[in-house]
């Protein structure tokens, strides 16, 4: 008996050879061909004849459908060599010619019947240009009507698209009839979606052009709420696994610090702090992300977080992926709570063995309450009294594993867990990369910041950036330039940075003091440079993208960057982070290549905001780029797409954690069905779902 968990081998006119194909494209049942949508379509509505085409103007788009007559490879004068074909209907004889594509003799071959659509160009004579074409069959195939929109499936070798079309065609008289609707209707109602066979349906075999995007949300909020329900129940049994550490909040520490801080909070510290307060004196445990901007005073907040840990006799530790990095908190932090009398320790891998075994001994005794540290915090050796509360900055350079580790130095009373991090991201994005956190946003900057001014350059204006430079620099500040080595590992790009310093330090600025940081220093030699460009004995630091994302020299007041237009916008922004620090003015130049697209610099120059320019980088590039996607399982999303259904994962992420409240186990009758899919598409998705004991 047919069911949707046949092995496709079963169905007619597959058999082992092609179910070795299927399986390639993931195919392996039933449902998964039901599931194997086309990703894109052809609308052949509106076929011209081809006598008609003919004569359209250049430039125009048309398609048309015809018997291939005649094929060939010609080759051109730039040794591009082009594949041509004449196409015939009842109405006359087209040219094709596809410049570049000779493989396509392969592929087009005569006697077969073409669908092609492009423009009319110019080309020893008229020739439609195809930018989509497709076989519709050979010498049997009949010329179809007009009016078809054909789906386009991904295919594989030995099994051609208008193969998959067939079959799908052939087996979806039987197999839509069982599917069952697994969601709620109220959820769907929600979504205002579809149900589940019409929408399969529909992505099959669309009537007309654009209906089949009804079927596709469908899908996606399918695949999203899913997704947050799994996200959703991860957050609920980590907050529930150990009891957490109810803090008393008793004014003590952190009332000083509000009153000897040397500036008053921002409304975003505020209100983040109130969050995290609440948390904190929460009998569960906090699990939290503080996102904020470069500069927007995350370590403030942090402070407070840990003061408050402190003033219940807990310890609090702050984890940060560099060395200079720990220096610079440690340095913060001694600064601010020295009017309190208190001394945050620091504890990093490069200190003397006798050093490290004295600061073991004051986290183990309890004697040090605040300690700021790298991994050196995470290693055997380090024992904490009674760890309450652990701070983990730029949180996506730890592995989840490594995160974890701080946290699990009390393993009795489970500490809470407060994640900084400085990459925007948009907030429906942010609920589903980090949809087991909750999180705390910083949208805004202290006062008193100098402002960036962003500008793009032309390469003949390099003197003058120079000279700019140099004003900068006889006026006591300091500059960055930075070079696009993307990849650390490509010998060519390191060699343009290498010479680029070389020659700003030998020829440009002789009289100033000239460093290079690049990937492939050690770690030591990295925090070398840096400290020396942080300390003002190197004026103008050339880098390639790693410099030090919370790197904080207030004194830099101009970056110039080399080829931005190889860079995403997000990354432009992090970059541009490190100056504006100060109370001067700062000026981030661009300085494109030949051909470097402008306009989408200049809508970054146009804004500061990182959010939105996160919201930019994201339609970009799509969301696989983003930190924290690939973990989250985003990237394996197939029919989503972040750009178009921001409001789908919004509401899906709301759902769920609305569902999980609720029904935590989700246990009720018509949450079967949904459960039974979660386990289906998450590898141990049930066992997340099993009712724990207590
Ligand atoms: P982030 O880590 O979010 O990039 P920091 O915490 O390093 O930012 O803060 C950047 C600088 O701004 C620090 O020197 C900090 O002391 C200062 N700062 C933080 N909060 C405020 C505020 N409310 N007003 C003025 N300066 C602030
Ligand atoms: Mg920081």
């Amino acid at each position: 008996m047919l069911t949707l968990d046949t092995p496709v081998q079963f169905l007619k006119g597959v058999g082992q050879h092609r179910a070795d194909l299927l399986s390639r494209l993931g195919i392996a049942t039933a449902r998964d061909l039901l599931y194997h949508v086309p990703f894109r379509y052809l609308d052949a509505t509106t076929v011209m004849p081809i006598g008609r085409a003919r004569s359209a103007p250049t430039g125009t788009d048309v398609t048309v459908v015809g018997r291939v007559v005649s094929t060939a490879v010609i080759p051109t004068r730039r040794r591009l060599r082009v594949f041509q074909c004449v196409l015939d209907d009842a109405t006359g004889l087209i040219e094709c010619g596809w410049p570049g594509r000779p493989f396509l003799e392969r592929q087009i071959t005569k006697g077969s019947l073409l669908l092609a659509t492009g423009p009319i160009r110019h080309f020893h004579g008229r020739q439609l240009q195809p930018r989509e074409w497709i076989v519709l069959g050979g010498e049997d195939e009949a010329v179809p009507e007009a009016g078809v929109v054909l789906p386009v499936y991904h295919a594989t070798e030995g099994l051609t698209v208008r193969q998959i079309r067939r079959l799908v065609a052939q087996h979806l008289p039987a197999l839509l009839p069982l599917v069952r609707e697994e969601l709620p209707p109220a959820w769907r109602e929600r979504a205002g979606v579809m149900p589940l066979p019409g929408a399969l349906a529909l992505l099959h075999q669309p009537q007309g052009p654009g209906v089949a995007e009804q079927g596709r949300r469908r899908l996606a909020f399918e695949e999203l709420v899913l997704l947050q329900l799994v996200l959703a129940r991860a957050r609920w049994l980590a907050r529930r696994s150990r009891a957490g550490i109810r803090f008393e909040n008793r004014r003590d520490l952190t009332t000083k610090l509000r009153a000897a801080l040397p500036f008053e909070l921002t409304g975003a510290q505020k209100r983040c702090l109130k969050e995290i307060v609440a948390d904190m004196t929460a009998p569960l445990r906090m699990h939290r992300l503080l996102q904020g901007d470069v500069g927007s005073g995350k370590t403030v907040v942090a402070l407070f977080a840990m003061l408050l840990a402190a003033e219940n006799d807990f310890q609090a530790a702050l984890m940060a992926p560099t060395e200079i990095l720990a220096e610079q908190h440690a340095a913060t932090l001694s600064r601010l709570l020295a009017p309190l009398g208190v001394v945050p320790e620091l504890l990093l891998g490069r200190f003397a063995a006798g050093e490290k075994a004295e600061i073991r001994a004051r986290l183990r005794t309890g004697m040090s309450r605040l300690v700021v540290g790298t991994h050196a915090l995470i290693q055997e050796d380090v024992t904490f009294s009674r760890l309450g509360l652990a701070v983990i900055d730029e949180q996506h350079r730890f592995g989840v594993a490594q995160r974890a580790l701080l946290a699990q130095k009390n393993a009795e009373e489970g500490p809470d867990v407060l994640l900084l991090s400085a990459t925007p991201i948009p907030r429906t994005l942010a609920l589903a990369v980090y949809g087991d956190l909750d999180v705390s946003k910083l949208d805004e900057l202290p006062p008193g910041r100098g402002s960036v001014t962003t500008s793009i350059r032309e390469g003949r204006a390099r003197p003058k950036v120079y000279d700019f430079i140099r004003g900068e620099v006889r006026a006591g500040r300091q500059a960055y330039v930075v070079y696009p080595v993307i990849d650390e590992t490509e010998k060519m790009d390191l060699k343009a940075a290498t010479k680029m310093a070389k020659l700003l330090a030998e020829e440009v600025f002789p009289d100033c003091a000239v460093g290079l940081v690049h990937g492939r220093l050690t770690p030591d030699e990295k925090d070398r440079v840096m400290r020396r460009f942080r300390q003002g004995e190197v004026q103008i630091l050339v880098a390639t993208t790693v410099i030090e994302v919370g790197i904080d020299v207030p004194n830099a007041t101009v970056m110039v960057i080399e080829h931005p237009e190889r860079f995403g916008l997000a990354q432009l922004h992090q970059l541009r982070g490190r100056i504006g620090r100060g109370g001067a003015e700062s000026y981030c130049i661009l300085l494109p290549g030949e051909g470097g697209a402008r306009e989408r610099l200049a809508r970054f120059a146009e804004t500061q905001d990182g959010f939105r320019i996160a919201e930019l980088d994201l339609a970009e590039r799509g969301h696989g780029e983003l930190v924290g996607a690939r973990q989250s399982g985003l990237v394996g999303l197939r029919y989503a797409d972040f750009a178009l259904d921001a409001d789908l994962l919004d509401l899906a992420h709301h759902i769920a954690r609305e569902t999980i409240a609720a029904d935590p186990t989700l246990g009720s009758r018509e949450l079967r069905p949904v459960v039974a899919e979660i386990g289906r598409r998450f590898e141990r998705g049930l066992e997340l779902f099993r009712a724990i004991p207590g």
